[in-house]
């Protein structure tokens, strides 16, 4: 080492351990300034700050006198009543939601100011957290930038935009006063039926890992200093295993080994919590029969001791009072309290009433809580408010928010929604489509904003976005726009369940040169999303069959937040392009994908099932897979996790291993030649799989263990390294613990293949 490194390198780690003694400072000062604060409090005020109140408690209603679930007044703002009631008086710490709809920044701004000029008349004057679910954008707010939904930004397989998508939904949060984000959803989407799939980022724990520590850096900072007026904080969900319940039905029960849980659910939240996620939410289910929010094993012992996080833990919607009338674990709401603040939870999503802290005071005046269990919880709310910055300024101008709904930012949106776009089927190169050709459009999605949305968009269902985002393309506006309205027809043909004016389907069809179907389903979140039967509805199968028998190739466009079964119709489609809900810019990514504008590279994030009833991951065992011959050939879905195709041609050669025996203490150095032997210019998403031939615990067929996307040139070749450690292909064994052993492995990347042996 020369003299010069030698002063750089010290210089840097100075710089280094300057930064962390600044970062510990902060820490300090903000721990005590929380133990001045705690000292001052009442239990009440304490028992305020674990309790969240849903604001449609505190919406105006048409009739003042009805009951308070009766129809709010528009526009809404809130009653001086509950303020009075749950901020001055019970000194709640959180306010979350919308009401039925989503608000402007002035709508919200208002919000924030009347809940501030409460906050005014309290003894302690602790501001109030707000925290709604920007799942995909801010898109709760008006106006806001509008993302593809997890699953679609998990077809990009690009963790950057994953990154640049999370920036811009904090800034658009922070513009609307919101700085609290209940997401990512870290969630591995196991479970085709699961009415939250679109939720997630995909099947595969790697791929959730890397995406979600990217949404973590990008909501807060990669030095996570959500005081900064651009960031916010996350509120990682759910955790733990949330996403495998066994009927497929939302919030239903699950059952799942625990090496499964470790192996598979705990690592993304290992990563987020890694960079440095401030607030996690909890599954709202049980596993194996204990519900999580109750469960002191998985919030205490592994996620407070094992993962050693140290910020907030939030219920979900209700659940604490669920653990009573719903799981029946507890025979009383104050009994399923006191387990539940046993377990280890902070903050409880309540939502409507004040009996939490009744019986949370009382529980502590009887004993049987202690008031330290109530400061730990207190403590860690507090200090995240001042992390926030909340005490300097509680709310902010959101004219000083100059790119919220910029141009700027929608062109990240579109580039998201871009790479979101997936290339199912291209028989004969059907694809792109020649912008002279004349096009018959139809099928229920065809002219919707919100089917190509999704659920948390405007309104938690999703239903709204024809009514507040009306001047966004849907995919008929985006045809029009790009061949010219008269080259386009548009028959809606069906509705998502019912068949409606099919028949001139048939007799449009003899004047265009292409049909354009446009199927999926309508906008759902949670419970109003389940579905019985993955097929798409017999409606939509019946108007596909139709427009095949009218004679012109069909290009199919599927917009869903799940893989609806196409199998008894795709054989009839020429085409086929999937966008798991790419949001507002949708039907704009649809049309430049359509007529070769851009060339598709998003992958399957998920495996696109063939059969109801043979759902099975890409990452099954072997014992799945046997079929009807007697032999192991029963891996059969529509398409594979990982596949999307491409307007040009990728090919892959010289897959190489440095070496065949791998030590354990060094790494797998792997790489392989990609070039692009087409035309256009083209992205492609490089896979590494591998296999661990033999295992304690039997091992499945394959991992993903490394992507990697690149843009090749046409003629272009480049080299794709990957090096992993030995623990990035370690498993959990039969003990629940992280192991490796020696032994072979198979190395898979497109259609080559390697191995090595690893050796202690
Ligand atoms: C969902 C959460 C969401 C919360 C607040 C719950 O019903 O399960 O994911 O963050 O509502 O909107």
């Amino acid at each position: 080492m020369n003299k010069l490194s030698f002063i750089v390198i010290g210089f840097i780690s100075c710089s280094f351990l300057f930064a962390q003694t600044e970062d510990q400072k902060k820490d300090k000062e903000i721990n005590k300034k929380v133990e001045i604060l705690l000292k001052e409090m009442t239990l009440k005020e304490k028992v305020g700050q674990m309790s969240m109140i849903d604001v449609s408690t505190f919406i105006k209603r048409v009739d003042p006198h009805g009951p308070s679930w009766g129809p709010m007044a528009e526009p809404h703002t809130l009653d001086k009543d509950s303020l009075q009631k749950y901020v001055i008086n019970y000194k709640i710490s959180s306010i979350f939601n919308i009401g039925y709809h989503g608000y402007t920044v002035q709508q919200w701004y208002v919000f924030m100011k009347d809940i501030q000029d409460a906050v005014n008349q309290t003894r302690l004057k602790i501001p109030v957290l707000y925290g709604v679910d920007a799942i995909h954008g801010a898109a709760l707010t008006v106006g806001a930038t509008v993302f593809p939904q997890e699953l679609g930004m998990g077809s990009t397989w690009n963790p950057d935009l994953v990154e640049k998508e999370s920036e811009i939904a904090a800034y658009e949060m922070r513009t609307s006063n919101v700085p609290l984000n209940f997401g990512p959803g870290l969630d591995i989407g196991k479970h085709p039926l699961w009415s939250r799939l679109d939720e997630t980022y995909g099947e595969d724990e790697l791929l959730v890992s890397v995406m979600g520590e990217k949404a973590v850096k990008g909501f807060e900072g990669d030095k996570n200093d959500i005081s900064d007026s651009t960031k916010i904080t996350t509120n990682i969900k759910h955790f733990i295993a949330y996403s495998f319940p066994l009927s497929g039905k939302d919030r239903t029960q699950s059952w799942i080994p625990e090496y499964y849980v470790r192996e598979y659910f705990l690592p993304p939240f290992i990563e987020a919590l890694k960079a440095g996620a401030h607030t996690i939410i909890l599954n709202s289910s049980e596993i194996n029969g204990v519900p999580v929010h109750c469960s002191k094993y998985w919030l205490t012992d592994v996620l407070r001791g094992e993962l050693g996080f140290k910020g907030c833990i939030l219920s979900d919607w209700r659940d604490i009072e669920k653990l009573y009338y719903l799981h029946h674990v507890a025979p009383t709401y104050k009994e399923a309290i006191h387990m539940a603040i046993d377990a280890g939870i902070d903050l409880n999503m309540v939502p409507y009433d004040n009996q939490f802290m009744d019986l949370l005071i009382e529980l502590v005046n009887e004993g049987k809580i202690s008031e330290s269990r109530i400061n730990e919880s207190v403590k860690r709310i507090l200090k995240l408010k001042f992390e926030l910055g909340l005490f300097n300024k509680p709310f902010r101008n959101p004219d000083n928010y100059p790119d919220f709904g910029s141009g700027k930012f929608r062109k990240t949106s579109l580039q998201c929604a871009l790479e979101s776009i997936i290339l199912l089927k291209n028989t004969n190169d059907v694809l792109p489509l020649p912008k002279t050709s004349k096009i018959l459009v139809t099928g229920p999605t065809a002219n919707s904003i919100q089917a190509l949305d999704g659920g948390w968009t405007y309104s938690w269902q999703g239903n709204l976005g024809d009514q507040f985002a009306p001047n966004e393309n849907t995919i008929l506006k985006a045809i029009e726009n790009k061949i010219g309205i008269d080259k386009v027809s548009y028959i809606r043909g069906s509705d998502f369940n019912d068949t409606t004016d099919m028949s001139k389907v048939i007799d449009a069809a003899k004047n265009v040169d292409y049909i354009v179907l446009c199927l999926g389903e309508p906008p759902y979140a949670e419970t109003p999303g389940f579905i019985e039967d993955l097929y798409l509805p017999d409606a939509q199968a019946e108007l596909a069959r139709a427009a095949a028998k009218a004679g012109k190739p069909v290009i199919l466009i599927l917009t869903e937040g799940r893989p609806r079964l196409i199998s008894k119709f795709e054989d009839k489609m020429k085409g086929i392009i999937l966008g798991f809900l790419p949001g507002n810019e949708g039907g704009n990514a649809f049309a430049e994908v359509l007529f070769g504008d851009y060339n598709p590279n998003g992958k399957l994030p998920v495996t696109y099932p063939r059969f109801p009833n043979d759902l099975m991951n890409y990452d099954h065992k072997f014992s799945d897979m046997p079929d009807h011959h007697w032999s192991y050939d029963g891996y059969n879905p529509q398409y594979p996790f990982g596949f999307g195709l491409s307007y040009t041609t990728f090919t892959y050669s010289n897959l190489k291993i440095e070496k065949d025996t791998i030590h354990f203490d060094s790494n797998i150095a792997i790489h392989v030649y990609v070039k692009n032997d087409g035309k256009i210019e083209g992205k492609e998403v490089v896979q590494l799989y591998i296999r661990d031939v033999f295992a304690n615990l039997t091992p499945p067929v394959r991992r993903l263990r490394g992507f990697e996307k690149i843009t090749l040139k046409p003629g272009e070749q480049k080299t794709v390294g990957f090096s992993l450690k030995v623990d990035d292909i370690k498993y959990v064994g039969q003990d629940n613990k992280w192991t490796t052993e020696e032994g072979d492995f198979e190395v898979y990347i497109n259609k080559l293949s390697g191995k090595f042996y690893l050796k202690k």
